[in-house]
């Protein structure tokens, strides 16, 4: 017994090693990264049920790294609030988000509305200073009626106080707002009535399997009524499947999003799905 408990703890050990020295290392090549401005963007569509059409993405933060390959945002991202360069890769994300959208719209001759997703720690970090983002926004000449932000509920729990001031503030500069993975977690609904969100986002938890469970049908069902008593839109999320689809068609949802239209695509082929899709 003694000397399994000493293995177990040896492959513990190693096992924190090993993790401790991937983490410097992706610390090390994303800094280098965000300084050099590689970290790039996949557009994913949100379609309205009502029109058919897009004139929606959702900017999700890519990065494909020289030396380490492709690392995943939820490896990245966890990596950038701990090590404080979550906010200069927020502003890269947004920069190019809308950069992007500026370029989509006007090919598409219409305005598309681009989604970017902001962590509970970026609105911390600004702990009261002013909001980088609505200057951005006007260096770039960009209409803040198209740009949303997406924010989770860890932040509406943590600091009720500052997000309610920081919200209201992107709300004034025009900003739509989008509660993330809705139901995932925490789930108090008391603060809806304290924030003016534009869209509720079901989580994707939800949905894969709408068609079996009735448990989660009744609940996004719920969902969707609550959201609209609360004028909120609602989107949502990781639909896969003809079946989930008409699912949550059936509940009377605003928007959908999943693999089954189109996983977040690069630059260059958003440009051509769109112009298949909204000719
Ligand atoms: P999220 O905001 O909930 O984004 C949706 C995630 O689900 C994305 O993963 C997307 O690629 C994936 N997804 C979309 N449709 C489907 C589907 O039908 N099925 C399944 N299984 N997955 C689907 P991704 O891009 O890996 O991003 C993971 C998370 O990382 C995001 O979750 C978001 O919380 C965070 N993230 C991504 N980009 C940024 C960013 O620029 N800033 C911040 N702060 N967080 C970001
Ligand atoms: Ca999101
Ligand atoms: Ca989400
Ligand atoms: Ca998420």
């Amino acid at each position: 017994a003694k000397a399994l408990g000493r293995s177990k703890f040896a492959y513990f050990t190693n096992d924190l090693r090993t993790k401790v020295l991937r983490e410097q290392q992706v610390q090390k090549r994303l800094r280098i990264a965000i300084e050099n401005e590689l970290l790039d963007v996949h557009l994913q569509p949100i379609l309205d049920v009502n029109t058919g059409a897009i004139c929606h993405l959702e900017a999700l933060a890519r990065w494909n790294d020289s030396e380490l390959g492709q690392v995943f945002p939820d490896e990245f991202i966890p990596v950038a609030e701990q090590s404080g360069l979550i906010g200069a890769l927020g502003l890269q994300i947004a920069k190019k988000a809308i950069i992007y959208t500026q370029y989509l719209s006007s090919v598409q001759n219409k305005p598309l509305n681009v989604s970017i997703n902001r962590s509970a720690l970026e609105f911390e970090l600004l702990n009261g200073k002013l909001d980088p983002l609505p200057e951005l926004i006007a260096e770039l000449g960009f209409d803040p009626c198209q740009l949303c932000i997406e924010v989770t509920e860890s932040l509406l729990l943590k600091k009720p106080e500052m997000a309610k001031i920081s919200l209201q503030r992107l709300k004034e500069h025009g900003i739509s707002l989008s509660i993330d993975d809705f139901g995932k977690g925490y789930s108090s609904l008391s603060y809806l009535k304290h924030f003016a969100f534009d869209n509720l986002k079901i989580d994707r938890s939800f949905i894969s399997d709408i068609n079996n469970n009735k448990s989660d049908f009744i609940l996004v069902k719920t969902i969707i009524e609550m959201a609209h008593n609360f004028g909120m839109k609602t989107i949502v999320e990781g639909v896969e499947t003809k079946k989930q689809l008409d699912a949550v068609l059936s509940l009377g949802c605003d928007y959908v999003q999943g693999y089954l239209l189109t996983p977040g695509l690069s630059f260059e082929k958003i440009s051509d799905y769109l112009k298949e899709y909204n000719p």
